[in-house]
């Protein structure tokens, strides 16, 4: 899982920590709500401090405009990442609340950064990607069957 979302996913990285076969990837604001995420290994690959700061990646963002800048850096870092781990699925936990214009953070992306989901079949071209809202419990579920192919199910979700 990767995630964008503003705040960091303190819930998902703890679930995912016992558990070998599933990475976590997070950009979030520092020191924002709830505190979490810090970001003790600011190096992918072998040049990561241990196996576990290879699989559950934690990269802070600073407040205001600098944020945009590293968010475009540090998302690549996780991205790159999670495709050295060469994951099955990938779920995107997407939250839009980096947004400058959402008053509970001081992250400053607009809609063109947001786009950074291009990126990801060319990375890991065999990965299956899903993207859900990181506040709900919704279930989503997405097939992609190769940037050959390039067929692709719609997501569907439950609420
Ligand atoms: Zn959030």
């Amino acid at each position: 899982m990767i995630d964008f979302d503003v705040h960091h996913g303190n819930g998902t990285e703890e679930g995912f920590v016992p558990d070998d076969t599933l990475f976590y990837g997070s950009t979030h604001e520092k020191d924002n709500f709830p505190g979490t995420g810090k970001d003790p290994s600011p190096y992918v690959g072998d040049q990561a401090k241990t196996p576990l700061h290879r699989r559950i990646v934690n990269r802070t963002l600073p407040a205001g405009p600098a944020s945009v800048k590293q968010f475009h850096v540090k998302w690549a870092q996780v991205v790159d990442e999670m495709a050295l781990f060469a994951p099955d699925l990938v779920i995107i936990s997407a939250g839009f609340d980096a947004h400058d214009e959402d008053p509970l953070a001081s992250v400053e992306l607009q809609e063109e950064d947001f786009k950074v989901r291009r990126a990801l079949p060319h990375k890991h071209p065999r990965s299956s990607l899903c993207y859900s809202p990181p506040d709900s419990f919704s279930l989503c579920l997405t097939h992609h069957h190769g940037a050959a192919s390039g067929r692709r199910k719609s997501c569907s979700r439950r609420a």
